[in-house]
């Protein structure tokens, strides 16, 4: 049956300008690093893509190696926007990046010219795209000149390959100095994406998200529910099974240490308190800041997305719950 998106899909989402730019993005959008790979089948994985995008989630990221396996994620996207996605595309962001190990050899990884601009046309023909909404440098390359990084942000820019530029996971000085660099080549720096949560506040300990905030670059942050440790379910669980934790390389059960179940179990209060779920206090959380433009989140079930959209009916945090959450995670 033909999709027909819901007309009511933009009446509840709430969007934000990213930094200085004209372009909007949703406060919720979806990430297909997990859960969208190789083992997915395409009506399960619609029925989670159909219901953001009919929530109003109009940005959906991506990168080369997203699975697993690699490429599996854009190969599954692109199959969405062929069959079901293709009359909205100008009702979409999509964005993808480069900068982790993608292929062999040394010309399928890091920060070079040669990676970007191959792995960019790669990605773009796995998702039968003619250009990226945003295309990221993935990650801060100390053994590549950041001109020679930045220069092939800017060519795809120049090509009409990627409508807006990004940096992924970027310190702060190296922040300030691709913003200089793009400038100089008259691109602007879209938007930064870091990770960012209750339990990892580098950004705010570096003061990116001041230097962003000052630049006026947009930033969406990704994990901030720390890959689900927020939601709780590891304070309730021994048995591991269908979770992250039990099934996936980048969250070991061993990570998961007793102060953060503690902290997490404080948090509970709070939320309970709100008459909110774990998970839409710790979306709350990462958007009350103003520089924040979005929260970029992972699901890997239709209730946990329809759970996390519950946010939107109670985003402030009054002074004394953000107090209350700064104690409860100091540990
Ligand atoms: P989250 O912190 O949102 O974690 C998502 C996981 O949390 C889900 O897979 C699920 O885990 C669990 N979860 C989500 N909602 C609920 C709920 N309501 N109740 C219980 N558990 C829940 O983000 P991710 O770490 O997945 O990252 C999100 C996106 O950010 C990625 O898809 C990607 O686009 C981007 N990203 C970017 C990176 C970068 O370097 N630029 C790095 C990492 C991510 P479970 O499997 O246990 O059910």
């Amino acid at each position: 049956m033909t999709y027909r998106a819901h007309s009511a899909r933009y009446d509840t989402m709430q969007y934000r300008f990213t930094g200085r730019s004209g372009l909007k993005l949703p406060v919720i959008s979806l990430g297909l690093w997990q859960n969208f790979g190789g083992t997915r089948d395409y009506p399960s994985a619609f029925e989670i893509l159909s219901y953001a995008f009919d929530s109003g989630i109009t940005h959906f990221d991506l990168a080369n190696n997203y699975g697993p396996p690699y490429g599996s994620a854009e190969e599954l996207f692109g199959d969405v926007l062929a069959r079901d996605f293709r009359p909205y595309r100008d009702e979409l962001i999509v964005s993808s990046k480069a900068g982790w190990d993608m292929w062999p050899g040394p010309y399928g990884n890091f920060g070079s010219r040669k990676y970007l601009i191959a792995s960019a046309d790669q990605s773009l023909k796995r998702m039968g795209l003619d250009y990226f909404d945003i295309f990221y440098s993935h990650r801060f390359d100390p053994s590549t000149p950041l001109e020679e990084t930045m220069g092939a942000l800017a060519q795809l820019h120049r090509q009409g390959k990627t409508l807006y530029v990004g940096i992924s996971n970027y310190p702060e000085a190296q922040t300030r100095e691709a913003y200089r660099i793009l400038a100089d080549m008259g691109v602007p720096l879209l938007i930064h994406q870091p990770s960012y949560s209750m339990l990892n506040r580098w950004i705010e300990n570096d003061r990116t998200i001041e230097a962003l905030g000052e630049l006026g670059v947009g930033v969406i942050a990704f994990s901030p529910l720390a890959q689900g440790i927020l939601s709780g379910k590891y304070n309730a669980k021994s048995d591991l099974t269908g979770t992250r934790a039990a099934e996936n390389y980048s969250l070991s059960s061993r990570s998961i240490e007793p102060r953060l179940l503690e902290a997490t179990e404080k948090l509970a209060g709070i939320a309970r308190a709100r008459g909110q779920s774990m998970v839409q206090l710790a979306l709350a959380w990462v958007l009350r800041r103003k520089e924040m433009t979005s929260a970029l989140i992972g699901v890997r079930t239709l209730d946990q997305l329809k759970d996390n959209l519950g946010v939107l009916s109670n985003l402030t945090l009054s002074p004394e719950e953000i107090a209350a959450i700064d104690e409860a995670t100091k540990g």
